[in-house]
Formats: structure tokens, sequence, C-alpha cells
């Protein structure tokens, strides 16, 4: 962590023009550079505590514009991941064997990555710098760098890792997380009903809602779903989710638990937002996939023949503030993917499986998240 920390010190603090038409070789994969940490210092390095390393920052200059588009501020961005305040390390919420860190100001998450990872994402890099500024609401995580420690010594192995915007950073505390991907094969928590809570991740035949937005933001939702998705397809990417982290604005809908919900104690179905808000910013904070006061719709699953459709609407409404965006969008659709769906096929329904072709992915995910999201009509 240490080595992390100095190392994006080192790569921050460096200036250097900002151009956002950047040239071809900016996106070289090649263009790396490589510094190197000895604990005395350098020319270029200070002296340190930590052992000998190199350091590697990747297209740096891609990631430095990235930056500026994306409005992060460098002194900002530099504290928050370099500060005396060490970085959270979260239990690891993914299968993948990723670590995962959080600032301690909830902005910035660091997510370890295979060689495999950085392969794909720097063979993107061009046409990912090209979709985020041509659509500034888009849904796609927001990457702000990328770099891999190797200590000194042979046979020390690299980790590399990646920066990326925490989708759930907000005032408010989110009570539940839901990981969409359209797919209904193994979609659900291993989590026993009572044991899950706000940090669990439920997946998508655990959805227990309809979002409800109003008819602008449905509008806006359903045209950048549709471009965030052409460009993973194009990309040859899959298995990415829509990560949706919900903050119930009741406190009485905070006690409820994944299944068991109380109906008893549900809100009514009023089409206006809580009251009593006091924040006289909150509006101006609302951004497609932030901040945003909507309603969902209690759902529930009359049976269990067709799993992967949606829940039944129940008409009880509830009052809440949406968050959610794309992640995990670093798998291509490459040979081991094609053997997981060619192996599945024989057991299951192969429309079922997580792992299929980008276009079959990118079609399956939409037509998901369209029903899952829904244009609220009692909109004032
Ligand atoms: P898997 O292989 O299970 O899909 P993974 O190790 O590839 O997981 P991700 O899918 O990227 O990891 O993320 C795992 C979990 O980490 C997510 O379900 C979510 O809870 C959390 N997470 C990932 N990225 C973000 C983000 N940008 N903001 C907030 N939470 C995130």
């Amino acid at each position: 962590m240490l080595n992390l920390q100095l190392g994006i010190r080192h790569a921050v603090g460096k200036q250097g023009p900002i151009t956002l038409d950047l040239k071809s070789s900016a996106f070289d994969p090649k263009e790396k550079v490589w510094t190197r940490f000895p604990p005395e210092g350098s020319k270029y390095t200070p002296p340190h505590s930590s052992c000998d390393f190199k350091w590697k920052d990747y297209c740096p200059q891609v990631f430095r514009t990235l930056r500026k588009l994306f409005k992060v501020d460098a002194a900002d961005y530099m504290l928050s991941l370099c500060g005396d305040q060490a970085l959270r390390e979260l239990s690891s919420p993914g299968k993948s064997g990723s670590f995962f860190y959080l600032t301690s100001n909830d902005q910035y998450m660091i997510k370890t990555m295979k060689k495999a990872e950085v392969k794909i994402f720097l063979k993107m890099l061009r046409a990912y710098y090209n979709h985020v500024r041509a659509f500034e609401n888009t849904l796609v995580t927001k990457f702000f760098g990328l770099h891999c420690v190797k200590l000194a010594g042979a046979n020390q192995k690299k980790v590399r890792f990646v920066i990326m915007g925490n989708l759930f950073c907000s005032e408010y505390s989110i009570h539940r997380r839901f990981d969409l991907k359209g797919s209904s094969l193994g979609r659900t928590t291993d989590k026993p009903q009572t044991e899950i809570d706000e940090y669990t991740t439920l997946k998508d035949l655990d959805l227990n809602f309809i979002f409800r937005l109003q008819k602008h933001w449905y509008q806006e939702f359903q045209r950048q779903v549709d471009r965030d998705c052409e460009f993973l397809e194009q990309e040859n990417i899959m298995d990415y989710s829509l990560l949706v982290g919900v903050h119930f604005r009741d406190t009485r809908d905070r006690l409820l638990t994944g299944g068991s919900f109380d109906s008893d104690s549900s809100r009514g179905s009023s089409p206006h937002l809580s009251r009593g808000d006091t924040d006289p910013n909150r509006f101006a904070k609302i951004k497609l996939g932030s901040n945003m006061p909507i309603r969902a719709e209690r759902t529930v699953r009359k049976t269990d023949i067709e799993p992967q459709i949606i829940g039944e609407p129940t008409g009880e409404f509830y009052d809440v503030v949406l968050y959610f965006g794309i992640i995990d969008i670093l798998q291509d659709y490459d040979i081991s993917k094609k053997l997981e769906h060619a192996y599945k096929s024989f057991q299951y329904d192969p429309t079922s499986i997580s792992a299929v072709d980008p276009k079959q992915y990118a079609r399956r995910f939409r037509d998901f998240v369209f029903k899952a999201f829904q244009e609220d009509k009692f909109d004032l």
C-alpha cells in the first residue's frame, strides 16, 4: 500500500500539458513509464521506508486527461489516495480473486487486475476515451489510473491495479445493493435470508423492486444504456453488470431484510417524494446514476418456473435515492468464456448462462435492465 501511495504521488505530481485531442501514440500499449524507487531515494524519487520497488504508469497522458474530463482535482486525488489515513481493504466482494481498496473519503476504489484484464483495457483505451468524452452521462465505470508495482529482486510478482470511481460515494448510506447482469443461472446470493444486510451483493434473482424513473430521466437512461451497451459490444466485452445501490428514505423501510418484507410497514403508494429534506443543494447534485430520488415498487415472484422474469409489481412504493453504473467491463469473450458457454450449454438453458457472446449479452442485459427500470407513470 505504501508503494502504491508513493507511486501515485509521483505519477500525479508530474505536470504535463493537457489537451483533449490526444495523439494516437498516447494510447500505445507500449506507452508506459517505469520508475525505480530505491529506499534511499533517487534524483526523481523521495527516500522512503518501504522496500526497493519499481513502479509503472500505463498511458500516463491518457489517464491525466481522463481525470481532467471527469473533473478530478489533482490535489484532491492525491490527498484521497495518499493521505495519512490508510486505504481500507474490502473483504473481497467479487469472485475473480481481485482485491479491492476504498479511500477513506469513499471517493475512489482500487481494484487489482490480472494481466489479461490490463491487456483488454489497453486495447480498448482509445475507444473508452472517445466514448466517455462523447457522453458525459455515460454509466460505464470511471477509470482514473492504471499502474503496476514490482518489488525489486528476481521472481517478484507484478501487482497491477486500476483506480476507479466508487459508485456509492454519497452522504446517504446504501441499504441494498444489486449486481444485475440479465442472466439467471446462479444469479442469487448464497447468503441465507437472515444474513442479508447492506453489504450483501444481491443478484438478478434476488431483485424485488422495479425502479421507476421520471419520464425525462427514463428516456435519458434508455438512451445511455443503449449507447454504453453498443460501445461494450463493439469492444467484444461481456460479463459486465449494472451495479445498483438503494437508499431507503424512510427509516422504517431500512429495517427491511431481503425476502422477509413486512408488508404492514410498507409506505403506501404516494407518488410524492419524502418531505423534510432540508438540503437545498439536493437537486443540484442529481445526475443519471447518482443521487436520484425515485420510487421503487416492490415486486414478488409468483413462480419459480421462469426465474429470469422480474416479479409482479405489488403497488407498494418506497421513496428511495438511487445510485447505479456499469461495472466489471474488462472481460472479453475469449476462448475460456467460449468454452464455459459450450460446457454449461450441455447442462443448462444456453440463454440463462452468463457467458454468451457480446451481442447476445448486450441484448439480454438491456432487455433485463429495461424491465427492472421503468418509467414512473405517476410522475408529477
Ligand atoms: P465477479 O468476478 O464476481 O464479477 P470481480 O472480482 O470481477 O467480481 P467486480 O464485479 O468488478 O469484481 O466487483 C465486485 C463487487 O465490488 C461488485 O458487485 C460491487 O459490490 C463492488 N464494486 C465493484 N466496482 C465498484 C464501483 N465502481 N463502485 C462501487 N462498488 C463497486
